[in-house]
C-alpha cells in the first residue's frame, strides 16, 4: 500500500484549507468526505478580517481566495448588539476593516477549488469508519456502501466536524454542554430591510433576531424564541421567522421569501488536547460553540492554517515538538472563542429586565472607550489574537505581520508560495540566500521572520542573524536528542 503524507478526514472549510496548504507545499494529501457532493446548506455567513488576511496568501485561478470572496459579498463595518452598543470594525488595523457577509457555500466552493488546483486528491462519498495508528503512521478505512478502502498516511487531520467520527474512534472526550436550543437560521428577503450597512441584532427578554446582509437583497437571519423551544428536527415555519424577527427588532421587517431554513441547538465543547499522536483534531471536530459572533468557520480555517505548515515541516524532518505547538497555540484560542461567543450569547439572551438595563448601560459606556472597543473588535475579527512568545523574545513574536508595509507587494502576497518570509529592515540589501523569500520594509520597523501562517517568528535589528536560529527551530531536521522540541520550549 502506498503511504501518503496526510489523510484529511472531512472536506469542510477546515479540511479543505489544510489540504490546499499541504498540497501547495508539495505533500501528497487525500481528503475523504462522506458526502458525494459539497454541503449545500448555508450555515456560517461571516468571514472575519483575520480569515480574509490569511486567505489573501492563498490563490485559486490566479487570484487570491480573498479577492474572489470579495466578489461575492459586502464588507460590513459594524455589528449592532443592543441599544447603545455596537462593535465597530471600520477602524480595525487590517486591510479588511469589516466582516464579509457571504454564505458558507461560497467559502466551501473556493477552498475546494483551491485544494484541487494545488494538487490535493478529493475523494467524496467515502465515510471513514476505522482508524489505527502506530509508531510509523495511521491506517484509515473508509466505506462507500459495502465497499471498504484503506489508506495509509504519515498523519491524519481530523476535520470531520462537530460529530467527528475520528474523535469517537480515538476515544477522545468532547466535554461541555448544550447551551441554547431551537435557534432558527434562515436566508430571507425582506419588505422592510434594515437601513444601515451593518449587522443588526435585536432582542427582548424572550427572543432575539439577527440580520446580516448578503448584499444582493437577501439576508441571513438568526432567530430564537424562549417561548417556542422545539427539537432540532421540528420543521421551521416561515411565519415563525417573520414573527420573531418583528418582535426582537421591534418593528415589522416583512419576510417576503425564505430560501433555506434550519433549526438547531448550540453546544459549547472543546477537546482537552488537539493532538493524539499522529492524528490532529481541527475545526468543529476540536471545538464547538454558539454561532453568536460568527466564529466557527473562521476558527476552523485558522486552525488549518496553523497546522498545515507545521505538518509540512515535520514531514520534512523538523522536530516533533513543532506539531505539539499546534495544540499549544490553537487550544487557548479555541477556549477564548468559546468564552467570547458564550458571553455574547448569554448577554443577548439575558432575561430579567433590570439586568438588561444594566447590560445596556455598562456595555454602551465600555464600548465608547476606545481601548475596550478595540479589544472587542480585535477578538471578534481575529486580528487581536496572538500566539505566546518565549521569555526574552521580541514583543512582536507571535503577532500577525499583515500590516507591515513593504517596498514591493504585501506580506500576504509574499507568503503565497507557502514558505517563511524574511522582511529586511528598510534600506538593507538582499541577503545572499534563496530561502526564505525576502522582502524589504517600507518603514523604520525591525527586521522580521514571518511564518507561513503570517505570524512573526523572530524580530531583530541589522546585523542580528537570530532569524536563522528561529527558522531552524521550526524547520531544521533534528538529530539525536537535541531536537526542535527543546528549541521551542
Ligand atoms: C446549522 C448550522 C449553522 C451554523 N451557523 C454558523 C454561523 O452562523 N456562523 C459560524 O461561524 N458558524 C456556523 N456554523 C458552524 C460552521 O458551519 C462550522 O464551524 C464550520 O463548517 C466548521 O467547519 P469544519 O470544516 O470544521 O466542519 P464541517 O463544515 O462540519 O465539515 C466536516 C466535514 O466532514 C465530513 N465528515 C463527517 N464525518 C465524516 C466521516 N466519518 N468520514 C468522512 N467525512 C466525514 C462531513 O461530510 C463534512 O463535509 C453553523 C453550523 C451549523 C450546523
Amino acid at each position: 500500500m502506498d503511504v501518503i503524507d496526510v489523510v484529511v478526514v472531512g472536506g469542510g472549510p477546515t479540511g479543505m484549507t489544510a489540504a490546499g496548504d499541504l498540497a501547495r507545499a508539495g505533500r501528497s494529501v487525500v481528503v475523504l468526505d462522506r458526502w458525494s457532493q459539497r454541503n449545500p446548506a448555508s450555515r456560517a455567513f461571516a468571514v472575519m478580517a483575520r480569515t480574509l488576511e490569511v486567505l489573501d496568501s492563498r490563490t485559486v485561478g490566479g487570484r487570491s481566495v480573498t479577492a474572489r470572496l470579495l466578489d461575492h459579498g459586502d464588507l460590513v463595518p459594524r455589528v449592532d448588539l443592543w441599544p447603545g452598543a455596537a462593535v465597530r470594525l471600520a477602524d480595525l488595523d487590517s486591510p479588511y476593516a469589516g466582516v464579509l457577509v457571504t454564505p458558507q457555500t461560497t467559502v466551501d466552493r473556493l477552498l475546494e477549488d483551491r485544494a484541487r488546483e494545488a494538487g490535493a486528491t478529493i475523494v467524496r462519498g467515502r465515510e471513514v469508519v476505522d482508524l489505527a495508528q502506530d509508531a510509523d503512521g495511521v491506517t484509515v478505512t473508509a466505506r462507500a456502501g459495502d465497499e471498504a478502502t484503506t489508506w495509509r498516511a504519515s498523519y491524519v487531520v481530523a476535520a470531520d466536524g462537530a460529530h467527528s467520527t475520528v474523535r469517537g474512534l480515538l476515544g477522545v472526550d468532547f466535554p461541555g454542554r448544550a447551551v441554547l436550543s431551537s435557534v432558527v437560521l434562515a436566508d430571507v428577503r425582506l419588505a422592510h430591510p434594515p437601513t444601515g450597512p451593518g449587522l443588526t441584532l435585536g432582542s427582548t427578554p424572550d427572543a432575539f433576531g439577527f440580520l446580516a446582509p448578503y448584499g444582493d437583497g437577501w439576508y441571513r437571519s438568526m432567530t430564537w424564541d424562549r417561548r417556542r423551544q422545539l427539537p432540532d428536527d421540528a420543521p421551521v415555519d416561515d411565519a415563525e421567522v417573520g414573527a420573531v424577527l418583528d418582535r426582537a427588532l421591534g418593528r415589522e421587517v416583512g419576510v417576503l421569501d425564505v430560501s433555506w431554513r434550519s433549526r438547531f441547538h448550540c453546544e459549547e465543547r472543546q477537546v482537552a488536547r488537539y493532538r493524539r499522536g499522529r492524528v490532529l483534531l481541527a475545526g468543529d471536530a476540536a471545538h464547538v460553540h454558539s454561532p453568536m459572533g460568527g466564529q466557527g468557520m473562521n476558527t476552523g480555517i485558522q486552525d488549518a492554517v496553523n497546522l498545515a505548515w507545521k505538518l509540512d515541516a515535520v514531514l520534512g524532518g523538523a522536530g516533533d515538538a513543532v506539531l505539539d505547538s499546534y495544540h499549544a497555540e490553537r487550544h487557548p484560542i479555541g477556549r477564548r472563542v468559546l468564552f467570547q461567543s458564550g458571553a455574547m450569547m448569554r448577554a443577548v439572551t439575558l432575561h430579567p429586565r433590570p439586568a438588561r438595563a444594566v447590560r445596556n448601560a455598562v456595555s454602551g459606556r465600555l464600548l465608547r472607550w476606545r481601548p475596550f472597543a478595540d479589544l472587542v473588535a480585535g477578538g471578534f475579527s481575529g486580528v487581536g489574537l496572538r500566539y505566546p512568545r518565549r521569555r526574552g523574545e521580541h514583543p512582536l513574536v507571535g503577532t500577525r505581520a499583515a500590516t507591515v508595509p513593504l517596498t514591493g507587494g504585501t506580506v500576504a502576497s509574499r507568503l503565497r508560495d507557502g514558505g517563511f518570509l524574511l522582511v529586511r529592515e528598510q534600506g538593507t540589501p538582499a541577503l545572499a540566500t534563496t530561502t526564505p523569500v525576502q522582502a524589504e520594509r517600507a518603514d523604520p520597523g525591525p527586521a522580521l521572520l514571518v511564518r507561513p501562517d503570517g505570524y512573526v517568528a523572530w524580530a531583530g535589528r541589522r546585523g542580528d542573524d537570530g532569524w536563522r536560529r528561529a527558522l531552524a527551530a521550526w524547520t531544521a531536521p533534528t538529530t539525536g536528542s537535541t531536537s526542535g522540541r527543546e528549541a521551542l520550549r
